[in-house]
């Protein structure tokens, strides 16, 4: 029997695969599409510490950049700028590719065309139930890890809840002129609650995307047109795709043989809706728990518990921040919006932030608490009240 099934080829269950396959346990991965590396509805941006501590492949690497443009809803620009790289705009396809690749590489086997529609639990192994060309097959093995994604049934299925809060990703390649930085859009006018973006990858191209709680499609198409009647984009035809993610966990990502992981537990900067670093991150600890788990023959919910006490303890302050301030964000008004972009410049706090170590392009939870500690923003909001959860200074 193998020792462990991953449900989902994506980067992160290609991971846990690759993790774990290289310790020598007999890992399978079961992938509902017909290969990797097709497109995928992701911008790419990591940092480039995220790239360096996972081994991400140089080659998958389009752009690395050091600035961005922020635009306030009624157009004031900031521009952030650090003298060192700052993030990298990966080839999300060749990502996926080479994450699957380098598993396989380490011993696991890819199944493809196997979209898995159920996982049932017994007492010394998983089955799963796959559908595989039309045709019914089990597969089995000592535990399973599901990394299907957003919106996978399976964690619901297994009685561990189902994830949270959820959002509409949009995004199209388009083709640019004369853009070179990354721009970010705020407003409710380009996306209420959230923001849009441009994201040059290469000298003529560039991603253009936002997040959207709703009609993700018409913000969609009105963002291209602005962009179009500026000069930005210049394709006539675009093709927007669309696709979900989570904001907050779901109430549990382990039980008995099961472990899950990626954006399939949530595990995503609700700031951004970027999951890849904080998947990366729980994949590794997902892989330490499951070893010691497989190796002491103890795959319980009491054993398997420990990995998500781990995730929790290195992400959970992070992500109830991050969620906090989303959530205090999604109720400002532009006019709010663009009163905060000039305190924010006229007096420094900008400048001081993008010195400051707290600013991390990983890590958001300290820079928000230390902009909402500022004065000035404490009482243009006549005192933010900072829930008791975060602490003391
Ligand atoms: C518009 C947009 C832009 C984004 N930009 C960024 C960004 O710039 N940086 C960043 O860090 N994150 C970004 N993200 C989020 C990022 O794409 C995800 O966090 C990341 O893909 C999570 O990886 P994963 O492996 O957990 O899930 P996925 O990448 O979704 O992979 C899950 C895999 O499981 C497979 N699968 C699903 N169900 C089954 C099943 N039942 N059986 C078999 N296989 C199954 C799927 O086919 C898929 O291959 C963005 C998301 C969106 C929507």
């Amino acid at each position: 029997m193998r020792d462990i099934l991953v449900v989902g080829g994506g980067p992160i269950g290609s991971y846990v695969a690759f993790r774990l396959a290289g310790m020598g346990y007999g890992v399978a991965v079961l992938e509902q599409k017909e290969k990797m590396g097709g497109r995928v509805c992701c911008t790419g941006i990591i940092s480039p510490e995220c790239l360096s501590a996972f081994g991400i492949d140089d080659s998958v690497v389009l752009r690395r950049v050091n600035s961005a443009r922020i635009f306030s809803p009624s157009g004031r620009l900031t521009r952030l700028w650090r003298g060192e790289e700052q993030a990298c705009i990966i080839d999300r396809a060749a990502f996926d590719l080479s994450m699957a690749e380098r598993a396989i590489d380490a011993g696991a086997e890819y199944h493809f065309s196997s979209p898995v529609r159920s996982i049932t639990v017994k007492d010394d192994r998983v089955v799963t139930e796959v559908a595989q060309n039309g045709t019914g097959l089990e597969f089995e093995a000592r535990a399973v890890v599901i990394a299907s994604g957003f919106g996978s049934r399976l964690p619901g299925i297994l009685g561990l809840g189902k994830a949270g809060d959820c959002v509409v990703g949009a995004q199209a390649e388009v083709a640019t002129a004369s853009v070179d930085e990354i721009e970010v859009y705020m407003g409710r006018e380009v996306a209420p609650g959230f923001f849009g973006w441009l994201v040059p990858t290469t000298q003529k191209k560039a991603l253009v995307g936002l997040l959207s709680r709703r009609r993700a499609d018409f913000y969609m198409r009105k963002l291209i047109s602005s962009l179009r009647e500026q000069g930005k984009v210049i394709s006539d035809e675009v093709e927007p795709g669309y696709r979900g993610i989570t904001l907050s966990p779901p109430k549990r990502t382990y039980g008995g043989r099961v472990i899950v992981v990626g954006d399939a537990a949530g595990q995503v900067k609700p700031t951004t809706g970027g999951g890849i670093y904080l998947g990366l991150l729980s994949a590794e600890i997902a892989a330490k728990h499951l070893k010691q788990a497989l190796e002491d023959d103890d795959l319980s919910p009491g054993r398997l518990a420990g990995y998500e006490r781990e995730w929790k303890k290195k992400l959970g302050q992070e992500l109830k921040i991050c969620y906090w301030a989303r959530r205090f964000y999604e109720k400002l008004s532009d006019k709010k919006i663009d009163q905060i972009f000039d305190i924010i410049t006229a007096n420094g706090i900008d400048e001081a932030l993008l010195k400051a170590d707290s600013l991390s392009f990983d890590w958001h939870g300290r820079a928000i608490v230390k902009l909402a500690r500022q004065k000035v923003m404490s009482r243009f909001f006549n005192i933010i009240r900072l829930p008791s959860w975060i602490g003391a200074e």
